[in-house]
């Protein structure tokens, strides 16, 4: 059975987020990217529409609806901008997915609920200055001391570091191993004392309403009953939690292409050239047609990796599918839309340039475009398997060492 209509709870989730949306952030989002602003207000009001825990089980604070309803979420936040999608993309999908897939029943109501409910906003710290794509190669450490361990290293390109009260970070318990050192912590910031300190990353390309940072770990004490998992689990719980966050990247990048598209077709509509309005053209028709032709698929892709999560199926292949697809598109169409409004495309009059200057990102992170190719590829070819029968319940199997995530 094929059913592609929404339930009447997810319809009302979307048009409560997208009416909120309008209201609350619309109206200052283009002040805000212009002067690299991030309203600090932003997660509370999030928070306020019951999106800071929209997956979770209400056991742990959260309000208790499914992944297709966190997809649908993300696409009406990029609508209005990425650095809206982005914030449950880090806090939902990286930090609070990790906890709920692989934490113990305590850490789950200690750790999750704060952040379920909106007390506390989450982060996630795998990237360092000399390990992206390739993660086994990261260098920070924990060492067991006693009842903790003592973190020590450099994160960077960490999505509102200087914001978040709650890391995900990962460090090697084992120096020496590759992906099977790798363990991860939850770091609470107040508790981590001066030892941890971030810093916000200046000059970014785009996503300026929102906040990315490095963070430095020096001699950080984190109780052992703050490790996630068992030692050497950590690659598998990066794994596991950047499937669900590249979920809501993919998801977000439909409502780039939809933003992309409403812009074009009002502008083509208006702007008049050789006495006619542009959209008369059948070459801006053509980029018009191509971007809806893009955000229905992008749509369907992410649905359906949404309604595999939902039924507890392997979903690794069809999130990066909806994930790789969804991104690309959604820079193309970025592009495209700025060519439909011409020069005053290129500028920041009209808000089709700063779609174009965000929608680069999401190519580069949670897996480039490269790796997700290479994913892609080596599924096709039968070199990779769908190997997490639920990819929601702990018991991930890490890739075999050298395999691309
Ligand atoms: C705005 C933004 C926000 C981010 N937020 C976070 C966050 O919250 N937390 C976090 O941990 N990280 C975050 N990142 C970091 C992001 O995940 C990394 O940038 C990404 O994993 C790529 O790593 P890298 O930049 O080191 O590039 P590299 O891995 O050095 O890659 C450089 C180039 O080489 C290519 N390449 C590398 N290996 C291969 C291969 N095996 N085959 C083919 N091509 C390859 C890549 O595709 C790319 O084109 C963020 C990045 C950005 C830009």
């Amino acid at each position: 059975m094929v059913d592609l209509e929404l339930t009447s709870d997810q319809q009302l989730l979307v048009e409560t987020v997208r009416e909120y949306m309008a209201n609350e952030f619309a109206p200052t989002i283009q002040e805000n990217d212009t002067n690299h602003y991030y309203d600090p207000g932003t997660f509370a009001k999030l928070g306020e529409i019951g999106l800071t825990g929209i997956c979770f089980p209400e056991k742990y604070g959260g309000s208790g609806m499914d992944y297709v309803s966190l997809g649908l979420a993300s696409e009406e936040l990029e609508y209005v901008d990425h650095s809206f999608r982005t914030i449950l993309s880090v806090h939902i999908g990286l930090c609070g997915c990790g906890i709920f897939v692989w934490g113990a029943e305590e850490q789950k109501q200690r750790l999750l609920r704060p952040l379920a409910s909106g007390q506390k906003f989450g982060a996630f710290g795998l990237t360092e200055p000399n390990a992206g794509s390739d993660v086994a190669g990261l260098k920070a450490t924990a060492r067991r001391d006693g009842d903790s361990y003592i973190l020590n290293g450099e994160k960077t390109w960490v999505s509102y570091a200087d914001y978040a009260d709650t890391f995900l970070l990962f460090a090697k318990t084992d120096p020496d191993a590759k992906h099977r050192g790798i363990s991860a912590f939850v770091v609470d910031r107040d508790e981590a004392g001066d030892g941890l300190t971030t810093t916000p990353i200046k000059h970014k390309a785009g996503i300026n309403a929102g906040d990315t940072g490095s963070i430095s770990l020096h001699d950080v004490r984190v109780p052992v009953e703050n490790r996630l998992g068992e030692e050497g689990e950590g690659f598998a719980i990066a794994m596991s939690s950047l499937e669900n966050g590249r979920y809501t990247v993919g998801a977000g990048a439909a409502g780039t292409i939809r933003a992309c598209l409403d812009y074009s077709v009002k502008y083509a509509n208006e702007r008049q050239a050789f006495g006619e309005a542009i959209g008369k053209f059948q070459l801006v028709q053509q980029m018009i047609a191509n971007m809806y032709a893009k955000y229905e698929a992008s749509r369907l892709l992410y649905l359906k990796a949404g309604w595999l999560k939902n039924r507890g199926e392997s979903s690794n292949r069809a999130v990066s599918l909806a994930k790789w697809y969804a991104c690309d598109a959604a820079f193309q169409a970025a592009s495209d839309a700025v060519q439909v409004h011409g020069a005053y495309g290129y500028s920041d009059e009209y808000p089709v340039f700063r779609y174009l200057r965000n929608a680069k990102a999401p190519v580069i992170y949670e897996g480039t475009r490269e790796i997700h190719t290479v994913i892609q590829g080596e599924y096709a070819l039968g070199y990779r398997r769908d190997r997490t029968p639920r990819c929601t319940l702990p018991g991930y199997e890490p890739e075999p060492e050298g395999v691309l995530v």
